[in-house]
């Protein structure tokens, strides 16, 4: 398992999540993200307003998903 905490993914808090494989930490990222919103968290309203605008970059946006997934490979098993 590997550990990243909701900013190292994009997000605005220290919240940490574990995972096997990338995918499964960005939908936890994810699903956590959701929740923050739903409970109108201004902190991550604002960061997920900042993915909007990345999310229309399709370019950037894989950018962004390879440098996180490095990231993630680079990070020690637990
Ligand atoms: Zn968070």
């Amino acid at each position: 398992m590997k550990t990243m905490t909701c900013k190292q993914l994009g997000g605005a808090c220290d919240k940490t999540f574990q995972a096997e494989t990338f995918n499964d930490m960005v939908g936890l990222s994810k699903r956590h993200g959701m929740e923050m919103f739903l409970q109108e968290d201004a902190a991550h309203l604002k960061v997920m307003n900042e993915a909007k605008e990345l999310m229309q970059k399709p370019e950037e946006m894989l950018k962004w998903f390879k440098t996180k997934e490095e990231e993630f490979n680079a990070i020690p098993n637990d």
